[in-house]
């Protein structure tokens, strides 16, 4: 026992101590590329996880070259973002974890000007006073939406939640059992109606829900009446719901303000594409829905953000409720949707323009030609493992178009040396990440997603991790 501890004794008074690595040839090194602090923080780290080890009796690596490679390591580690780039390799377009929506080149320039300097965010250039962050965005909102008016706040759920506790704090709102949906974890439209201080009235059944549900459950207290989108999700079979429509008149009739969560907020009539699902917002505008509320960063293809559009009546009331001010959008958001939905105002180039829109509705050559690049490119580089190009399908994503298949291209590799799962693994802790996905033996790489300039370090990502044999 006692000739242990003399060992570890001697062990830990082996070690250097910080100022003797700060002071080495590498710590000045370190120092002249990397914030002092930073410096510090690894050499302690290192320092205190090597005495952990050697008082548990692990065998440390305790050479001055092991630890200096090892506060290399964890120095390199704190000096890179937590939040990096990805190389999307899934095919799904609106990817929630991934970021969802791609911002267009004009998107992404506009962020920069606005952010690098001041702005005109909330002050009036003709009358030199006071301004409303929410010009920016009203008129191009209004002209493509058809709506009286529009204004943006931090996404839909939180537009959601504002116009229930704006409408109808207190009362009740009207909804279809088979719409009280579940959207990413988080957003439940019966507890969304809690935080908002309305009353859940629901109606009918989960397959079936008739007009006559909705008239019967109308009394003095109603406050609104809504009705979402089922956007991720479908019901089949033997299924009836009230029309948008239907909904409408009633709520007229009955002087009860109609509302629809949209969810994904589509700007662009998707019809000629064979996609018959999503509403645009322009169609239920037109309609004469009271608010409509969408997302800025699913189908529209904008930064994250949450539409509330409609009776000028109604927007108004939404902005001014103080709760809005909770939610109010900062100027790099606003600057990229104004300058998305200027992308929008070109109606024959939109598609292209919009990088989730391009993504989704790109030619299934294109997607051959890209899947055929990568094959041939790893085929130049590395011989373990199987490559070939298999027929499949991507998914939009993000809760958008869920019966929609689009019908894609992917890279399948099979790996010699290593299962499926250690490639996996390794491609989405390279740098940068590459995230694929698993189907059976192989690992599929669905070229939609995956961008032209891309390609070159996707390969030498997998080129990398097909070269070590062993686990690691
Ligand atoms: C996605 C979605 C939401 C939530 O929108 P976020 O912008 O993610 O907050 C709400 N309702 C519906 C119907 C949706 O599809």
């Amino acid at each position: 026992m006692k000739a242990i501890n003399e060992e570890k004794k001697k062990q830990l008074s082996s070690l250097p101590s910080v100022d003797e690595l700060l002071k080495s040839p590498e710590g000045s090194q370190w120092l002249s590329v990397t914030p002092r602090k930073i410096v510090i923080q690894a050499i302690r780290d290192v320092l205190a996880e090597k005495r952990k080890n050697i008082l548990d009796s692990q065998t440390p690596e305790i050479s001055l070259e092991a630890i200096i490679s090892d506060i290399d390591l964890r120095i390199r580690k704190f000096s890179s973002y937590s939040l990096m780039p990805v190389i999307n390799a899934t095919g799904i377009v609106i990817h929630t974890n991934l970021g969802r929506a791609l911002l267009s080149e004009k998107a992404v320039r506009n962020i920069i000007d606005v952010a690098r300097g001041y702005s005109n965010l909330e002050y009036d250039l003709e009358t030199g006073k006071r301004g409303k962050r929410h010009t920016h965005t009203k008129r191009l909102l209004k002209q493509i939406t058809g709506a009286e008016d529009a204004f943006i706040v931090n996404n839909n759920a939180a537009a959601v939640l504002l116009c229930l506790n704006t409408l109808a704090k207190g009362r009740e709102v009207i909804v279809s059992r088979s719409e009280l949906v579940e959207i990413g974890g988080s957003f439940r439209v019966p507890d969304v109606m809690a935080a908002g201080s309305a009353v859940l009235k629901e109606v009918g059944t989960t397959n079936k829900t008739h007009l006559y549900d909705y008239k019967r459950a109308i009394n003095r207290n109603t406050g609104m009446i809504l009705k979402v989108h089922q956007s991720n999700y479908k019901i089949i079979g033997f299924t009836e719901d009230v029309k948008i429509e239907e909904l409408i008149s009633l709520g007229k009739k009955n002087r009860i303000p109609v509302m629809y969560d949209l969810g994904s907020g589509c700007l662009v009539d998707l019809k000629p594409h064979g996609i018959h699902s999503e509403p645009s917002v322009q169609e239920i505008a037109r309609l004469g829905v009271d608010i409509v509320t969408f997302s800025g960063d699913k189908l529209l293809g904008g930064p994250q953000a949450g539409v509330i559009a409609g009776r000028k009546k109604y927007v108004e009331m939404a902005q001014k409720n103080p709760m809005a001010r909770a939610m109010r959008v900062d100027k790099m958001t606003i600057a990229a949707f104004e300058a998305t939905l200027m992308d929008y105002m070109d109606d024959e180039n939109v598609i292209k323009k919009i990088p989730v829109l391009d993504l989704l509705f790109q030619t299934p050559e294109s997607i051959l030609s890209r899947a055929r690049k990568i094959a041939s490119e790893l085929r130049r580089k590395i011989s373990n493992a199987e490559i070939e190009i298999i027929k499949d399908f991507s998914r939009a994503g993000g809760g958008s178009l869920p019966e929609a298949d689009f019908p894609t291209f992917a890279v399948s590799l099979r790996p010699a040396h290593i299962t499926v799962n250690v490639l996996e693994s390794r491609l989405r802790r390279n740098s940068p990440p590459v995230i694929a996905r698993i189907k059976g033996n192989s690992l599929l790489l669905d070229a939609r997603t995956i961008q032209k300039h891309e390609i070159k370090s996707l390969v030498a990502a997998i080129t990398l991790a097909l070269c070590n044999p062993d686990e690691f």
